[in-house]
């Protein structure tokens, strides 16, 4: 294991050990199910009047865990108490806050296959999906305290400005803004939340954290984390309950000071314009969906470019923001590339989750197996299904929401679903005459997250150039348009996939949870 290092591109073949640790984990997880979780509100354990059931999506009558429906008032309460922990945790030297947040990174490594287990059942990933999501939390936690320490603590000095007869002493220090809010989605619940809350917390800010309904079990474990690292009481919360109550009480609070949304784009853009009714400006980071395009050249290899489609289009059951979503090929090659991914697509293995031989589990609740099951039809009637298309109900598949991997031909280009996030084991292939058609079509979309390209080296260079989206590969047989990891690929959007312009896990980020001071003593 010392040698390997898990990230979402060299998840392929890892040692024999992290399936038996991953195995062990998985028991003890699994002994635990139907336990009641409280909320941590300024350290203590808080339950609220009722309670909601996290259900297995592999197996929706196994209940995972009971989880506090928490209130408007807990909202409050939350906000309170992180309110009153920010002047000592923003005074807490720099230095400090690092070594904590790097203790807590440690805690979540020595943790990593318990919470992979817990992440597993929740959100039915399979178990390497599970562990590159968790690892992934310490990997952003590490990157925001190495860029405190690269940075002094964002202290910097400035000219001396030339005044005759006097000398200016010009300081520029980037400061903690007060109470964060961390709001996460259901599909990667340990990375969008610990890596949004080690940025705040290193920065000096305290935090609320909601995870989404789905997943309150992997965030809680999480934050289990952060607080036996010893940071102090109320410099980290965490709540659970719905989005539109709890969830919003938290947005409309006088007295947060800012907040990261990773979700879906409406949700986002509702949260921005509700934060606006503020006071004043408050930072909001939103991380948005994705409608993720892979280009196929006429010069492009096919098998390499048959494997990053399929692996990116169906990795998480689709259910990634940076899912391949739509691909265009050249003529000389449609034929060709689109039989090699239909081949690819049925040998993929659905089932459970956890086990070990498992690609794809089910979707992760009943309303993606309903849009699945609508999606289907739309696209039978408009096109050609090529392979899928079907919910999987016998046998092992009775209790889940299992749903095939689905490529689907032939859609008329103003079909709305070329331009519509899925967020579902469903991708759309388009034979174009030429490059600039395909990247005209690729770039007609309102978001901009993740593109793919395959073809020759001067292609992708010109590839580059033109596509409109925040992170792109070219080549990449790992994943056509996934795959990102903190210090290789940071993570963002452009256009309606993101707010600041700037990547999770990168040089620009961890400045958008500081405003800047600018210090001038006259000496
Ligand atoms: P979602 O439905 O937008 O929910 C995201 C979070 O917002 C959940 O915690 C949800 O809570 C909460 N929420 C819902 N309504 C709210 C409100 N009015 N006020 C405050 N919070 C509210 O998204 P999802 O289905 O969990 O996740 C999938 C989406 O996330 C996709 O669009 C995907 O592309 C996007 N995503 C983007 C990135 C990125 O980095 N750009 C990464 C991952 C995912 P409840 O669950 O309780 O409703």
């Amino acid at each position: 294991m010392s040698t390997f290092q898990l990230t979402y591109a060299t998840m392929f073949d890892p040692p024999e050990e992290l399936h038996t640790r991953y195995e062990a984990a998985l028991a003890e997880a699994r002994a635990t199910l139907g336990a009641e979780y409280g909320m941590t509100i300024n350290g203590e354990e808080v339950y609220a009047k009722h309670t909601f059931k996290s259900h297995n999506p592999a197996n929706t009558e196994e209940i995972l865990g009971l989880f506090q429906t928490g209130t408007a008032e807990d909202a409050e309460n939350a906000v309170a108490a992180a309110k009153a922990a920010f002047p000592t945790w923003s005074r807490t030297p720099w230095q400090e806050r690092v070594q904590l947040l790097n203790k807590a990174a440690d805690i979540i490594d020595e943790r990593i296959f318990d919470i992979a287990a817990a992440t597993s059942l929740e959100v039915s990933k399979n178990r390497m999906e599970a562990l590159g999501d968790v690892a992934e939390a310490p990997a952003l936690i590490r990157w925001a305290c190495d860029e405190m320490e690269r940075n002094q603590g964002f202290v910097t000095k400035m000219g001396e400005d030339p005044l005759v007869g006097y000398h200016a002493r010009n300081y520029s220090v980037l400061r903690p803004y007060g109470v964060w809010l961390v709001i996460s989605p259901f599909n990667f619940p340990a990375a969008l939340t610990g890596g949004p809350v080690g940025a705040a917390l290193v920065a000096g800010n305290t935090v609320v954290m909601k995870p989404a309904t789905d997943t309150p079990w992997t965030v809680r474990l999480l934050a289990e984390c952060f607080v036996d690292a010893g940071l102090p009481e109320g410099a980290v919360n965490y709540v659970t309950g719905s989005g539109s109550v709890l969830g919003q009480a938290l947005v409309d609070s006088p007295d947060l000071d800012g907040l990261t949304f990773t979700g879906s784009y409406d949700v986002g853009m509702g949260i921005f314009r509700s934060f606006a009714q503020g006071k004043y400006i408050r930072p909001t980071i939103l991380e948005l969906g994705g409608k993720n395009p892979a280009i196929v050249s006429r010069h492009a290899d096919v098998e390499c470019a048959a494997l990053g489609i399929v692996r990116s289009a169906f990795g998480l059951q689709g259910q990634k923001c940076s899912a391949c979503s739509r691909v265009y090929i050249e003529e000389p090659l449609y034929d060709q590339t689109v039989d090699r991914i239909v081949e690819l697509t049925s040998e993929l293995r659905v089932g459970d989750p956890t086990d070990r031989s498992t690609y794809m589990g089910p979707v992760v609740n009943s309303w993606a197996y309903r849009d699945f099951l609508t999606f289907s039809d739309e696209l039978r009637e408009a096109g050609t299904i090529l392979t899928g298309g079907e919910v999987l109900t016998e046998g092992d598949f009775i209790n889940g929401y299992f749903c095939s991997p689905t490529i689907a031909a032939d859609v008329p280009l103003e079909h709305r679903l070329w331009k519509h996030e899925m967020f579902l084991p469903i991708t759309l292939v388009h034979k174009v005459e030429s490059l600039e058609e395909a990247m005209a079509l690729a770039n007609d979309v309102d978001y901009g997250l993740t593109s793919g390209f395959y073809g020759d080296e001067e292609e992708a260079s010109w590839f580059f150039d033109n596509t409109q989206a925040g992170v792109n590969y070219a080549n990449r047989p790992q994943g056509a348009t996934t795959g990102a990891w903190p210090g290789f690929q940071p993570f963002g959007g452009w256009k309606g996939s993101g707010s600041s312009g700037k990547n999770a896990g990168g040089y620009y980020y961890l400045q958008l949870y500081m405003h800047e001071q600018i210090q001038t003593l006259i000496e």
